[in-house]
């Protein structure tokens, strides 16, 4: 098999003559954003949501990966391209660069972008890589960060907190609790419950990251007029419901078999919701 082709600062280079200086202020002090992406027939989905986030986080962390919309997107494909992959997982980078021997970020960055791919090709029922094997699911004790301390809006490097919920729990997923109690999302997904026939999410106005996977689930319910709500929630109002999924880009809508002792069966809202996400991504293989 041939070397991985990664990207540095919009270079191709064998993935063992990759690197990033040891200063860089991503390595140092997880100062810098990302995106985790997926190819279907070899074009990154939802290339624009994840673009928008990435320039979001970009405006919260205060600078300017440098940039354009297109030119980052030819990144992307050349690197796919030079793997010859299809299906594929991708992880963009933009770090705000070398250090300037301060923890105070430089009024001067100067970016420095990695994407890295690995092929990650779709199976099992309906195409859904993971409907064949759900999620258990624990609540654990660590808290979600507050958005007043580190906005969960910024998608960057610093993932301890994830990490933390995931030493806690062998589970599939860990589900994280805010300041108050009220549920969040996982250590790397999102969160939604199927209750009477309303699909319900934690609100973004809770320490939430905005997911692209969220954002398109939403979307497909609002088109099949499902009722959709998103408000707080406490643990309870999950353990009563009739079932729950998470979802994530490379999990894509993953069902939830079980919340601590609270078992789950799928229910058909969640049915309905795989099929259409499904359907969403077939089409990218019919539009290309
Ligand atoms: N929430 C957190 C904390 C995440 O890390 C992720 C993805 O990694 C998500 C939610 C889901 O986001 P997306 O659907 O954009 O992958």
């Amino acid at each position: 098999m041939s070397e991985l082709q990664y990207c540095v600062d919009g270079e191709l280079v064998p993935a063992s003559e990759a690197t990033v200086s040891v200063t860089d202020r991503g390595f140092k002090y997880g100062d810098a954003a990302f995106e985790t992406l997926r190819s279907y027939d070899g074009a990154p989905f939802e290339w624009d949501r994840h673009y928008d986030r990435l320039q979001r986080t970009c405006d919260l962390l205060n600078f300017d990966h440098g940039y354009e919309r297109g030119e980052l997107l030819d990144h992307v494909r050349k690197t796919l391209r030079a793997n010859g992959f299809s299906e594929a997982y991708i992880r963009l980078t933009v770090t705000r660069g070398e250090h300037s021997g301060k923890l105070a970020p430089p009024t001067d960055p100067s970016p420095t972008l990695v994407i890295l791919v690995s092929e990650l090709p779709r199976s099992g029922v309906g195409g859904s890589p993971v409907w064949d094997s759900p999620a258990e699911v624990e609540i654990v004790d660590t808290v979600r960060i507050p958005d007043s301390a580190v906005p969960a809006a910024a998608k960057t490097h610093n993932y301890l907190n994830g990490i933390m919920a995931r030493s806690e729990s062998e589970a599939d997923e860990t589900l994280m609790l805010d300041v108050d109690g009220n549920l969040t999302e996982g250590a790397t997904s999102n969160l939604f419950f199927c209750d009477d026939g309303v699909l319900k999410t934690p609100s973004l106005d809770g320490p939430v990251l905005p997911g692209i996977t969220r954002d398109v689930v939403l979307e497909l319910a609002r088109e099949r007029d499902i009722a959709v709500e998103r408000d707080t929630y406490r643990p309870d109002d999950l353990y009563r419901a009739d079932d729950a999924f998470v979802t994530n880009t490379t999990w894509e809508v993953r069902p939830v078999t079980r919340v601590g002792d609270r078992r789950f069966d799928t229910s058909e809202l969640t049915r309905t919701i795989r099929d259409a996400f499904d359907a969403r991504v077939e089409s990218e293989y019919d539009d290309s």
